[in-house]
């Protein structure tokens, strides 16, 4: 089989860990191993507000994680959805997807119980920082009281419900980590972690657990993994479209259009972005948003480090 070229490539603030990826591609080592490696470095940066440790929490202040993994060549899926207390839930995806070969998707409880007794390390996900955030999004400034902590209650609910309508992206850059990797062999992968939507509903889980609406990879094709809004690309299977406007012809950029334009035509009450990201298996890549700003970043063999790219507007 004909050598590949070895790229990977990433969401906005990906660039974290690229890096850590592409030591893994250059030394002979897999897109899954590549994609994990990456995507571990951006769960541990604390900085980040969107992923792992340093996560915003959901409308009750518990940092919720979602996180999958899908590989190119046999469309195997592992993910976790709404896991609390474990910094890497790339890794527990990927092990879901190798370990529980019958299983696609694990959530809260089982998905951590599964954790545990595969012996992953747990760790405080809420760091001050981050806690900040959440209180200062509850200042009676901003209209919204305290969150009463019991979920049972009428008002926490209400409360709740209030904060997730409320939820704006804050300056700077936001949104889950795609990482996306071609290897030597031919083969794709992609992985996305997230916290989610910043005061979600407890239990919310995003399209970045679900396979078709939040990342998809073939490896005929394409992988693609999305960003900003996810109940939109739940509801348009916005990374699946990717794939298959790849699939018909189109080039990576317009790819993603497709999917935003569908994405767009969809009614919805929140104004929050989407955007997308994809890979072919020859290594063209591209990248679409529907409001001005999105980057993201690429390295490839002979890069010293990840090049940040602007990704086309709708
Ligand atoms: N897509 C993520 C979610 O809906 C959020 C984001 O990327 O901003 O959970």
């Amino acid at each position: 089989m004909a050598k590949s070229p070895i790229v990977i490539i990433g969401s906005q603030r990906s660039e974290v860990g690229l890096s850590a990826g592409m030591d893994v591609l250059r030394n002979g080592g897999s897109a899954l191993d590549a994609v994990e490696a990456a995507m571990r470095r951006c769960e541990d940066d604390v900085d980040d507000h969107y992923v792992g440790t340093g996560g915003l929490p959901n409308a009750a202040g518990v940092v919720e994680l979602d996180a999958a993994v899908m590989i190119g060549s046999s469309r195997a899926f592992g993910g976790v959805g709404a896991v609390r207390g474990f910094p890497h839930p790339i890794s527990i995806a990927r092990r879901v997807l190798e370990q529980l070969p019958q299983h696609c998707l694990l959530v809260g409880e089982g998905a951590e119980l599964f954790a545990a007794e595969q012996g992953f390390e747990r760790a405080e996900l809420l760091t001050d920082e981050a806690a900040r955030l959440f209180r200062s999004s509850l200042s009676p400034a901003n209209g919204i009281g305290e969150v009463p902590t019991t979920p049972e209650n009428e008002r926490y609910r209400a409360t709740a419900l209030d904060l997730v309508r409320r939820f704006a992206p804050h300056d700077g850059p936001w949104g889950t980590i795609d990482i996306l990797a071609l290897d030597a062999h031919g083969e794709l992968v992609v992985g996305v972690s997230t916290s989610g939507f910043p005061w979600k509903y407890p239990g919310r889980v995003g399209d970045s657990a679900l396979p078709g609406a939040g990342l998809y990879c073939d490896a005929r094709f394409g992988a693609a993994a999305c960003t900003g809004r996810g109940e939109l690309t739940m509801r348009v299977t916005g990374a699946r479209m990717v794939v298959d406007a790849l699939a018909a012809g189109a080039d990576p950029v317009e790819s993603c259009r497709r999917m935003l334009v569908e994405a767009s035509s969809v009614p919805d009450q929140f104004s929050s972005d989407v955007r997308a990201v994809c890979l072919t298996p020859d290594g063209r890549h591209g990248a679409a948003a529907c409001k001005p700003g999105a980057t993201y970043s690429v390295m490839t063999d002979g890069d010293a480090e990840p090049a940040v790219l602007q990704a086309a507007v709708l």
